[in-house]
């Protein structure tokens, strides 16, 4: 897996470490950097508990920049405002597969010399002024979650661009335990099951008998429940199963089918919504995005994602809130309400619409006529 990741972002695969989930990379790569208590890294207040959460289980304090609206990405303009004499690091997140204003945010970066970090968990194959997102920070990370660019089953990878950190991840990456192999053929299972009752329509129900399944600890879950609670649960740093690097490897050669689709997809939703007077997607200038969810803002987001279900439609939910899911204890990882306000905004206001390779043209037909009838843009 590490040599197809290597081709498509036309690196050596050396620079590639995979782990059992994506967060595991945003660790490896702070402790690598040698973050300690005290320290203070700069990301974006609209992003998953488990980014903040890596972050804290190295003791270090989070400073919450808001996002820019139209892009769901961080606001570079704000970034002065976060950083002080304590600042180590700054992550940016390419938000929906969305780059982030990288021309802003790697030349803050340079000028204050705070190392970059991005968030690669929603964008594989994105473009930056015709560069790879990916491949501007000094590392970047992605997840192989379920919902994500492409899965491995959970899992996550990282991607080394500064070679001064190689020998700190590898030996981080060495010091990683394995899955048991009880544990792989448990993983393995949760794949096999995936792919044969998961469809666009059953996975708002699969998903939610999946959180309970994971919570009572039957199925592997995405976040345990210490994790959720923000202690560092034991066995984090774990590398990828190998039935994880199997499936990762057969939806890598995939991949160029997969990112056609995702194009196809969010250019269909764009034609369907402006054609039903909505507002669109609106691509930042000198942007190829492949888009993972397509996000719209609602004037009744619960109300619309209940009926969503109801009609067995993929229609979903990030962020909930600022540090995403509801119900984080966002208070404990340094947040508190108003620090953000348009993350909040787009918290209450946005779902969004899948774009993967299943979303056959009368599925996105269904769901925009679904939106047309059920729902009001905010
Ligand atoms: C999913 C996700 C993560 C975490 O990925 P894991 O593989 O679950 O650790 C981090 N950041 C963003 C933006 C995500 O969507």
């Amino acid at each position: 897996m590490n040599d197809l990741l290597a081709e498509f972002f036309n690196t050596r695969s050396r620079n590639i470490f995979l782990f059992a989930k994506g967060r595991v990379g945003l660790y490896v790569v702070l402790k690598a950097l040698g973050l300690k208590e005290g320290d203070e890294v700069i990301m974006p207040g609209y992003t998953c508990m488990v980014v903040p959460s890596a972050a804290g289980f190295l003791r270090c304090t989070c400073r919450y920049a808001d996002i820019s609206p139209q892009t769901y990405n961080i606001n570079a303009a704000e970034l002065d405002r976060h950083a002080g004499p304590a600042t180590r690091a700054l992550i940016v997140q390419h938000t929906y597969g969305i780059p982030a204003d990288m021309d802003a945010a790697a030349g803050w970066s340079q000028k204050h010399g705070i190392p970059l970090i991005e968030d690669c968990c929603h964008a594989f194959g994105s473009r930056y002024a015709g560069r790879l997102c990916g491949t501007f920070g000094c590392a970047s990370f992605f997840s192989g979650q379920w919902n994500k660019p492409f899965y491995t089953g959970l899992g996550g990878m990282l991607l080394v661009n500064d070679s001064s950190l190689l020998e700190g991840v590898r030996s981080l990456y060495e010091k990683a335990t394995d899955v048991s192999p009880l544990e792989n053929m448990r993983l393995n299972a949760q794949i096999m099951a995936y792919k044969t009752i998961v469809t666009p329509r059953t996975n708002t129900a699969v998903t939610t008998l999946y959180r309970f399944l994971s919570k009572t600890g039957i199925a592997a879950g995405s976040s345990t429940n210490e994790e959720l609670a923000g202690t560092m649960p034991a066995g984090y740093l774990k590398r990828m199963a190998p039935c994880q690097i199997r499936e990762g490897q057969k939806n890598l050669r995939d991949i160029r089918r997969a990112i056609d689709a995702r194009k196809k997809n969010a250019a269909r939703y764009s034609r369907l919504l402006a054609d039903a007077g909505w507002p669109t997607l609106q691509e930042p200038a000198a942007c190829e995005s492949v888009i993972l969810r397509y996000p719209v803002r609602v004037a009744d987001k619960n109300h619309v994602l209940r009926q969503a279900a109801l009609k067995r439609l993929e229609i979903g939910s990030w962020f909930e809130v600022p540090l995403h899911p509801a119900g984080t204890d966002m208070a404990g990882l340094g947040y508190s309400a108003g620090m953000c306000p348009e993350a909040e905004k787009a918290s209450r206001e946005v779902i969004n619409l899948p774009t993967h390779a299943k979303i056959t043209p009368d599925e996105a037909n269904r769901i925009i006529g679904f939106l047309k009838q059920h729902a009001l843009p905010a």
